[in-house]
């Protein structure tokens, strides 16, 4: 995969290319822009073009993605690329301030083992420990020639205002539809579940493919949408069951994903430079859960599309959409997307997820707040 193979990101890639062709990497880069749309992707290969030790005349912006460095980079175990990465796998683990030290501000004066440059990668940066800013801050002032350091962040506004400016900020966007829908038919995927797709991930490419290389992520896409078309036909108790049910969607997700976690760790034989992943399950659970709440989300906010002949998300309803609601109101729509969101962020937050969830059945079936 080269640069310019990163779908949506053009501008991004073309000033990265420049600087491998000029030979002129900035000193320290932020790598800035929504979540799921190649920032850390960007970061590999734009590494593994700076030490790449085989590219082919014609193309020397890419990296061969076959030579010693660039498998050693693409393994995680290159000695002069280092991901500082957040120690632990929750949402509020951050990388702490001995892991800066170490592996970036010390390590930054020894020369490269056998690389051109000398990368270091903080993946996500606004999740480093308070007191490490001053510490990076310091790194970033004057470091040796040989370095590059690449802070990947989607929260740019949660870093002190003195880090972007000492980086040169490259922004990443959000893909077209079109050309996220473009790309999953080029994966083989079907036109009707290419578009759904597409559209479900809001130009967030990396969901896209990851839901598209999934067949039970699509699966659990129907049957969640299959118990909100039904949700307001159900008595209420039955209704109630529907936290019940979103939890064991998300838990069948989860357990596929831990099996091909477990299988891909089992393949990799290397030492990474990441941290043992683990397994918990109330972990696994919660990272799969704001994906079945964006699906409800899809569907409310297509109840709301559906009576204007707008787009709509899931072009496959779009039958039930039209005729399966019974009389709603905008206004109860407009409740349930925020009932939703309101789930979705306290869930990030730790909320008890059994609790968020059926409190969250409630306000939908009274379809109020
Ligand atoms: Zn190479």
């Amino acid at each position: 995969m080269r640069l310019e193979d990163l779908i949506g990101q053009a501008r991004a890639a073309a000033v990265l290319r420049n600087a491998i062709l000029r030979d002129r990497a900035a000193h320290a880069y932020l790598f800035r822009g929504p979540e799921g749309v190649g920032k850390s992707t960007a970061a590999l290969l734009f590494a593994q073009a700076l030490n790449c030790q085989r590219k082919t005349p014609s193309d020397l912006a890419s990296a061969c993605g076959e030579c010693r460095s660039c498998t050693l980079i693409a393994r995680g175990s290159h000695p002069d690329v280092r991901f500082v990465i957040p120690a632990g796998d929750s949402q509020t683990s951050v990388i702490p301030i001995d892991d800066i030290r170490r592996g970036f501000v010390y390590d930054i004066n020894l020369k490269p083992a056998f690389g051109r440059y000398k990368i270091y990668i903080l993946d996500p940066a606004d999740r480093t420990a308070h007191l490490a800013i001053h510490t990076i801050l310091k790194a970033l002032e004057e470091p040796p020639p040989y370095v590059v350091t690449i802070l990947v962040t989607a929260l740019p506004a949660s870093l002190p205002p003195t880090i972007p400016s000492r980086c040169q900020n490259i922004t990443f966007q959000l893909a077209g539809i079109q050309a996220v829908e473009h790309h999953l038919l080029t994966l083989g995927l079907q036109p009707a579940a290419a578009s759904s797709l597409a559209r479900l991930s809001g130009g967030r490419i990396a969901w896209a493919v990851r839901a598209a290389a999934r067949p039970e992520v699509l699966a659990a896409r129907k049957a969640i949408l299959d118990l909100c078309a039904d949700l307001h036909r159900r008595p209420v108790p039955a209704g109630l069951r529907l936290a019940e049910d979103i939890k064991l969607h998300a838990l069948a997700l989860a357990a596929t994903r831990r099996d091909a976690e477990a299988q891909a760790q089992a393949d990799d034989e290397t030492e990474r430079a990441a941290p043992a992943r683990s397994f918990r399950g109330d972990r696994v659970l919660r990272s799969e859960l704001p994906w079945c709440l964006d699906v409800i989300v899809s569907w409310y906010r297509d109840l709301l599309a559906a009576p204007r002949g707008g787009a709509l998300l899931n072009p496959d309803y779009q039958n039930l959409l039209n005729t399966g609601q019974g009389p709603r109101s905008p206004l109860q729509e407009d409740h349930a997307i925020r009932a939703i969101l309101e789930t979705r962020h306290s869930l990030q937050r730790n909320a008890n997820i059994d609790l968020a969830l059926e409190s969250l059945a409630i306000k939908l079936l009274s379809g109020g707040d």
